[in-house]
């Protein structure tokens, strides 16, 4: 984590507000990726088009609203509707905050999947970006893909919604909250619900469901959510934590005044979860292998091809890069997750270099192979 201003949390609620339509999902039938990134504190960015502009917004299962920025307000087409909503920030003891206004979007689009007529509210978003450490324009949460399953895929930095409703096993747990993903869990004996939220950094509890678990070491800490900035306690736990079948051992987490307990990423980002908000029902499974950084760090799913990129090898070349291929593949565009090479730069010649561990795109290899196919490799 960096230091300073972390862990961001963004857990909101929508209160006496006008902004409460949380659009309709226009989605294929079957899966499809939404286009999204991760930050290095595992924040899902989702990478939005509204009239015609891209921004980012991350996707928030600890809010029941959408929110946006000034800048998405006064760009996107859409209609105002009349002022008065106030956001309550429940991770910080009830926090009321006013929003300058709100808006109706007419379209917001993801990839192949469309949400159309959402309500968010404005508001100003700087002290969260400062914290992410990059421009967001807005929070997203979980009602708009009410009607489908959405996944979060944090090891293999994967979101995509799909049509296969879940069903009860022995990965699922049942939902608890009308409208945020709660679920029970366990702190040693203490039996306790808390939200699943993708917008808090550190897990949080309230001081009773802390205090006596903890093995003593502690920290200040400071943290950003929509009504400023905050500070608190940071314990590490004494006993698991335990989430349906899942168990986690020295949680850190925030202990602080709030209304709901969240699970944050620093727990989550090691799982795929899945949201059936129709079945009322939570899947969290562990994966494994994580990709390695140095290969594309921010997707791990085809965009191209709509598919999750595979664990394979491939050959370590050495040598300038093929100037002839960058300079007449469309290779971001065409094949962006080949990956059938790992070039580490010019000026080391070994016998037998090996090869390496790579994350890729079957469809993109064939798209390469059948580029060079067509064009020659421009051997010189
Ligand atoms: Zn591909």
């Amino acid at each position: 984590m960096r230091p300073g201003l972390l862990p961001i949390v963004a857990t909101l609620a929508l209160l006496h507000g006008c902004a409460t339509r949380s659009g309709s999902l226009d989605a294929p039938p079957g899966v499809s990726i939404l286009p999204s990134s991760f930050t290095e504190d595992a924040c899902c960015l989702l990478h939005v088009r509204i009239s015609g502009t891209d921004y980012r917004m991350l996707l928030d299962t600890g809010s029941n609203g959408c929110v946006v920025s000034d800048r998405i307000a006064k760009n996107a087409a859409g209609s105002k509707i009349a002022r008065g909503d106030t956001l309550v920030d429940y991770t910080r003891g009830d926090v009321k905050v006013e929003a300058t206004h709100a808006i109706r979007l007419d379209e917001v689009v993801l990839g192949k999947v469309r949400i159309v007529d959402l309500d968010a509210v404005v508001i100003d978003l700087s002290l969260l970006c400062t914290a992410l450490g990059q421009p967001i324009d807005g929070l997203i949460g979980l009602k708009p893909f009410r009607t489908r399953v959405l996944t979060i895929d944090y090891p293999r930095r994967c979101v995509s919604v799909g049509d296969e409703r879940l069903r009860e096993d022995r990965d699922t747990l049942p939902i608890r909250h009308p409208h945020l993903p709660m679920v029970d869990v366990s702190i040693g004996r203490a039996r306790l619900r808390a939200v699943l939220d993708s917008g808090s950094g550190l897990t949080a509890l309230r001081p009773r469901d802390a205090d006596g678990r903890t093995t003593g070491v502690e920290e200040t800490i400071r943290s950003a959510t929509i009504s400023g900035e905050h500070t608190s306690r940071m314990i590490e736990l004494a006993v698991p934590l335990d989430v349906g079948p899942l168990r986690f051992d020295g949680v850190r987490a925030s202990v602080h005044d709030t209304r709901y307990p969240r699970i944050g990423l620093e727990e989550l980002r090691r799982l795929r979860v899945t949201f059936d908000q129709l079945s009322r029902l939570v899947r969290l499974e562990r994966v494994a292998a994580k990709p390695p950084t140095a290969d594309s760090p921010s997707a791990a799913c085809c965009e191209r091809h709509d598919r999750p990129l595979l664990r394979g090898t491939a050959p370590v070349v050495y040598g300038l890069p093929n100037l002839y291929l960058e300079a007449l593949a469309p290779r971001s565009r065409e094949f962006p997750h080949a990956n059938s090479s790992v070039n580490h730069g010019c000026g080391v010649i070994e016998e037998n270099p090996g090869t390496e561990p790579v994350w890729f795109c079957p469809d993109c290899r064939a798209a390469e192979r059948a580029w060079f196919e067509a064009h020659g490799n421009g051997e010189r």
